[in-house]
């Protein structure tokens, strides 16, 4: 029998006293043509440059082991795309986590890949039962504004707006907002707003080591670290979301920081390199065992 299913998608990297753990949701196939403010056929030279012949986006979470605490960054994408990616539950209880001992759901934005997963859309139960929803203040009032959401086209009324009241909603009464500083222990919200109003990285921090959860600053990653002006239809402010993606690639390619990102090929622990006006990022090699 040949094997046709991967161990798990489970894997950690320790940053200082703290542990952070990529947990994949699984992938998203997708095409170039929800790329906008880039050449088309540029976007697909990088791509095949890259030995990539279509696009395909990794899904991944993060939980961070702080102080005897356990967080989770982003949820994954629950039902919304299955049957590539949804697996976040399935990667956790096969790394021994028990989302009951989850005391806090850090979320960098609620679009339906990254906040699906905190509620069973069936039974509309919470599958963090335990825990604290923590945001950007400006997510939730610009996801529950139905002003907004008027004048939003159908899709985004139902995949945005709609969708992400119903995931957050179990949560009402377990919600914190933030606007930045110190969110959970070690954890520090920077908020880099433009893909949706409250888009927040997270910066982990213990003793010299850090690691920059970037969130969605990317999503193909080979065309944008070529072209940092290359943005996505579903950035709710391309312009802002621009500069936000160029501030936090200046940011972490000046100071060496190791980034990991939610559309970063799995387990994406990165470095990114300057190189004129573009970048480009570099896997950490795996490593087995870690202290
Ligand atoms: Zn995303």
């Amino acid at each position: 029998m040949q094997p046709t299913q991967q161990i798990p998608g489970v894997y950690h990297r320790k940053v200082g006293d703290i542990v952070v753990t990529a947990i994949s949701d699984g992938y998203l196939d997708g095409s170039l043509d929800v790329m906008r403010n880039v050449d088309l056929d540029e976007a697909h030279r990088l791509l095949k440059a890259a030995f990539r012949p279509a696009r395909r986006t990794s899904v991944n979470a993060f939980l961070i082991h702080s102080r005897g605490r356990l967080a989770i960054v982003d949820t994954g994408s629950g039902n919304y795309l299955l049957p590539t990616a949804g697996m976040v539950l399935r990667n956790l209880a096969l790394g021994g986590i028990d989302p009951k001992s989850i005391d806090t759901v850090l979320l960098t934005h609620m679009h339906p890949d990254h906040s699906a997963g905190l509620t069973d859309m069936s039974s509309g139960e919470r599958l963090y039962p335990n825990a604290e929803l923590v945001m950007h203040e400006n997510e939730p009032k610009h996801w529950f504004d139905d002003g907004a959401m008027a004048k939003a086209d159908e899709r985004a009324k139902r995949l945005y707006f709609q969708a992400g009241r119903e995931h957050v909603e179990p949560y009402k009464d377990r919600t914190r907002l933030f606007t930045q500083g110190e969110v959970f222990p070690g954890v520090t919200a920077i908020p880099s707003l433009g893909h949706t109003p409250g888009h927040t990285a997270y910066l982990v921090a213990s003793g010299n080591d850090q690691l920059m959860i970037w969130g969605d600053t990317v999503h193909v990653p080979e065309v944008q670290t070529a072209i940092p002006a290359a943005g996505m239809a579903f950035d709710t402010d391309l312009a802002a979301a621009a500069a936000a993606r160029k501030r936090m690639f200046d940011r972490v390619a000046a100071d060496g920081v190791l980034i990991a990102g939610m559309h970063v090929h799995f387990p994406s622990f990165s470095r990114l390199a300057r190189r004129g006006n573009a970048y480009e990022l570099h896997a950490e090699p795996w490593v087995h065992a870690f202290e």
